[in-house]
């Protein structure tokens, strides 16, 4: 009807259109927020050997039969297990040794007192209530067997993971890569910040906030700055990008304007494609591919706040897919309009708001800032984006609303 293609639909089109990277194989640390990509098996128990849990002394149970306060058995100390023992002495009937949290079992000891039951003697110790067998004694492979699954392929790396893989001896994994994202800004108006603008010229914010959004998403990103509105160069900067891109993103020059030299240059390619999209903002969208590789390229609208919206909508997604993530929109959640808003016929809108968390737990948001898609300040005074679909012109006070919450780091 309007001729412009759904959200939805632009959405799938380019997803479709990606591929997974191959996964590598990095170091631990390296490995931290990614997909584990191999199911790794222990090849050795955990813990190792049977061990003390408690600092006290490693006793036959039998001996300790009827300890009491009032009537303590009273053992002879033998020697110390401190943790990192090679191989301990053992226990004979009616002796016992002291021993250290995460020190190797003695042969013939089944329980460990600890020393909180006993008088902590050194020579002798009196001990006042009866071990259990297998009391406060770790056993190997009590966590994990050898041959058992430790991190299974598909799993995210957290600082668990990373934990065990480095208990079951790992220190390199295989794991779904970061895209490497390079971000570039188009526009003759653009300088870099650190410079002064001169006249009619304005600080370079894309290219910026688009490498941050990228590197939030989980893109390893690259900053390619700033190419004027002029055919040959934007060109030659592409094609010097790809070899360090899995994914590229430049801002500005899509629009229908005389010198929107993106969609004019890369429309003439035939492999990107630039289309009207129904949703403001963020109408104008190219996508499409690049080089002998294929590699993909979103082409943005230049206003900031489309910028960011755009890169949410269709970049965000598109950098989880690549991470080999299963989901890949971000959970939005229903919040009531605590003001009146109005949105375009047939374009789903997208308005920056402040989501509030009510006493009785339900959300409510109100909108921040204007609609104007140049208007920065007020994105980022916002904590969520406000959906208002496309069937929607009207939204009373009160009325339940779809919210999008950003990632924020708290105060
Ligand atoms: P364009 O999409 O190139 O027509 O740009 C639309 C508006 O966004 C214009 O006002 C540009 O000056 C502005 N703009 C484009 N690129 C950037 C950028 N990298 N940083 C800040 N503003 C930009
Ligand atoms: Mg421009």
């Amino acid at each position: 009807m309007s001729g412009l293609r759904s959200v939805e639909e632009h959405l799938r089109r380019v997803l479709s259109d990606l591929r997974v990277p191959e996964p590598i194989e990095l170091a631990l640390l390296d490995a931290q927020g990614l997909l584990c990509a191999e199911d790794v098996l222990a090849d050795a128990p955990l813990p190792g050997f049977d061990n003390s849990q408690m600092d006290g002394y490693a006793v036959r149970s039998a001996d300790t039969a009827g300890a009491t306060a009032r009537e303590p058995v009273v053992l002879p100390v033998v020697g110390d297990i401190p943790a990192g023992s090679r191989a301990p002495r053992g226990v004979t009937s009616g002796l016992c040794l002291r021993i250290m949290t995460g020190a190797p079992m003695p042969s013939g000891a089944d329980a460990v007192v600890p020393v909180e039951w006993t008088d902590g003697g050194v020579a002798r110790v009196r001990i006042e209530r009866p071990a259990e067998p297998g009391l406060y004694v770790r056993r190997a492979g009590e966590d994990i067997r050898t041959g058992e699954l430790a991190v299974r392929a598909g799993t995210p790396i957290g600082p668990a993971q990373v934990g065990l893989l480095a208990a079951v001896g790992r220190e390199r994994v295989l794991v779904r890569p970061r895209p490497r994202v390079v971000v570039l800004s188009t526009g003759s108006e653009l300088v870099d910040v650190g410079r002064r603008p001169g006249a009619g010229e304005i600080l370079d914010s894309n290219s910026y906030a688009l490498a941050a959004a990228a590197r939030d998403a989980g893109a390893e990103v690259y900053r390619a700055g700033i190419v004027p509105d002029d055919h040959a160069r934007l060109l030659s900067v592409l094609e010097g990008q790809l070899v360090r891109s899995d994914l590229i993103v430049t801002s500005g020059g899509v629009s229908a304007g005389a010198y929107d030299v993106v969609k004019e240059a890369l429309s003439e390619l035939g492999t990107v494609e630039f289309v009207g999209v129904a949703m403001q903002p963020g109408k104008p969208q190219g996508f499409g591919t690049l080089g002998p590789d294929g590699t993909p390229i979103f082409c943005l609208p230049g206003n900031p706040v489309s910028a960011l919206v755009s890169f949410e909508v269709f970049v965000r997604p598109a950098v989880r897919l690549m991470l080999g993530k299963r989901h890949l929109a971000r959970r939005s959640v229903r919040a009531r309009s605590v003001q009146p808003l109005s949105s375009p016929p047939g374009r789903r809108q997208y308005r920056r708001g402040l989501l509030h968390r009510e006493a009785d737990g339900r959300y409510s948001v109100e909108p921040v800032g204007g609609a104007g898609s140049h208007l920065l300040a007020g994105l980022a005074q916002a904590n969520c984006l406000i959906v208002i679909d496309e069937e929607v012109t009207e939204v009373p006070e009160g009325d339940q609303v779809t919210v999008i919450p950003l990632l924020l780091a708290s105060a």
